[in-house]
C-alpha cells in the first residue's frame, strides 16, 4: 500500500503540530517541535510562514488529518463522502471513522508507540478482532469488539515497551485489561483527543 515517504518530522513543521509519526522520540526532547518550536520545512523556514487565506486553514487542517492517521487523498475522500450520509454531523461523523479504524485503535489502546507501528503488527498478521485475525489497518471497529494480539505479536519488542508504558491515558470509549482490549462505544466528539477543527475539512470539501 503507497505510504507518504517524506521525513515523517517534516510532516509536522509543516502542520505546526505534532503528529506523533515516530514513537517513543515524539514523547521525548528530541522532537524537533520541542527544540525548536513548529518551524516551517523548507530553505526559508519560518520567512515563508504568512498568514494563511481561509482556503490555506482548510487545506492545512485536512492535510493534517491525513497526515495524523496516516491516509492518502483518495481513501480520506471516500472516509468523507462516507460521513456525508451519516445522520450525525458530518465532520464529527469523519472523525468517528477514523478513531474507530482498526490501526487507531491498537494505538489507542497503548499497544504500540504510532499508528505506523500498528499498521505494520497488523500487516504481519498479529493483530485478532473477537480473536480472528485481521490484517486490514482501515478495518472498521464497532462496540463489543475485543482487539487481541497473537503470541508473536506480545513478543514484539516495541509492543513489550509499550505495554510497560503508565502514562497512557486509555479513551473513555476503549477498556483495556493486559493486552487486551475493547470497544465499548462510538466515541463521542468531545470524547476524541485530537487537534483538528473538523469543520473546516468539511468547508475544504464543500466548496
Ligand atoms: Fe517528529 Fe514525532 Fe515530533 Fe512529529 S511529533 S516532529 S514525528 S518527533
Amino acid at each position: 500500500m503507497a505510504r507518504y515517504k517524506d521525513a515523517k518530522c517534516r510532516l509536522c513543521r509543516r502542520e505546526g503540530a505534532k503528529l506523533f509519526l515516530k514513537a517513543s522520540r515524539c514523547s521525548s526532547l528530541k522532537c524537533p517541535l520541542e527544540k525548536k518550536g513548529a518551524v516551517p520545512p523548507g530553505q526559508h523556514g519560518i520567512k515563508s510562514h504568512r498568514r494563511p487565506s481561509n482556503f490555506g486553514r482548510q487545506l492545512r487542517e485536512k492535510q493534517k488529518a491525513k497526515r495524523l492517521y496516516g491516509i492518502l487523498e483518495r481513501q480520506f475522500k471516500a472516509y468523507f463522502n462516507k460521513a456525508l450520509k451519516q445522520k450525525e454531523g458530518t465532520g464529527g461523523a469523519l472523525l468517528q471513522l477514523l478513531e474507530t479504524r482498526l490501526d487507531n485503535v491498537v494505538y489507542r489502546l497503548g499497544l504500540v508507540p504510532s499508528r505506523s507501528v500498528a499498521r505494520q503488527l497488523i500487516s504481519h498478521g498479529h493483530v485478532l478482532v473477537n480473536n480472528r485475525k485481521v490484517n486490514i489497518s482501515s478495518y472498521q471497529l464497532k462496540p463489543d469488539q475485543i482487539i487481541s494480539l497473537s503470541p508473536k505479536g506480545l513478543k514484539n519488542d516495541l509492543v513489550k515497551q509499550s505495554l510497560k508504558e503508565k502514562s497512557i491515558k486509555i479513551p473513555v470509549w476503549l477498556s483495556k485489561k493486559a493486552a487486551v482490549g475493547k470497544v465499548l462505544k462510538m466515541p463521542a466528539r468531545d470524547e476524541i483527543e485530537v487537534e483538528i477543527d473538523e469543520e473546516l475539512i468539511v468547508e475544504f470539501y464543500s466548496r
